[in-house]
């Protein structure tokens, strides 16, 4: 997602609540583990003053092998996203930018920067929690997991903890407009 472009909060939108027991059907309990240690990195970007957006990245064992969240503002750096960040740590990890056994968790929707990294990474598996409307390239803006015409063999799903994902951002936008309210 774009950390410099500030989100509708309420246009962030999570699995619909009647389809949440199917979509926790397509997740294993690791896959939960491994989003909630995505959340863990988000709780951290907010702590930073960024975005509350998080990442990690899971070899084919199930063992972390990167993490990160949003830092583009501390950073000054636009590529620096979640996944980017935790990518970046998994490749040096692996000692190979290819990661085609990993799978990135990652809270909020892929934007089409994140999405082409980890085609290029060639990573076997994309799970994310919220949609992102403004930015997502996974369904919401643009279909770049469907598109044919790209060389890759990445399987994406979202939805999961997408209500914890999706919340967590909500309130960050909530309390920097309420700031932003506030006066001199
Ligand atoms: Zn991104």
């Amino acid at each position: 997602m774009a950390a410099d472009t500030p989100l509708d909060s309420d246009s962030l939108s999570g699995a619909p609540r009647e389809a949440a027991s199917s979509v926790l059907a397509l997740y294993s309990s690791a896959d939960t583990v491994a989003m909630q240690a995505a959340l863990q990195q988000a709780h951290m970007a907010w702590a930073a003053g960024e975005v509350p957006v998080g990442a990690v990245v899971v070899d084919e064992t199930g063992k972390l092998i990167g993490s990160g969240f949003n830092r583009t503002i501390t950073d000054h750096d636009p590529t620096c996203h979640a996944e980017i960040v935790a990518l970046r740590q998994a490749a040096g990890t692996a000692g190979n930018y290819r990661l085609p056994m990993a799978s990135v968790f990652v809270t909020l929707e892929p934007c089409v920067m994140c999405l082409g990294a980890m085609l290029h990474a060639r990573i076997g598996r994309v799970v994310y929690g919220a949609s992102d409307p403004k930015t997502g390239a996974c369904g919401s803006v643009l279909s770049l997991h469907t598109n044919t015409k790209l060389n890759h063999h990445t399987m994406v799903s979202g939805g999961l903890l997408a209500d914890e994902c999706g919340d967590l951002l909500r309130q960050f936008f909530r309390e920097r407009r309420a700031k932003a309210k506030r006066p001199l």
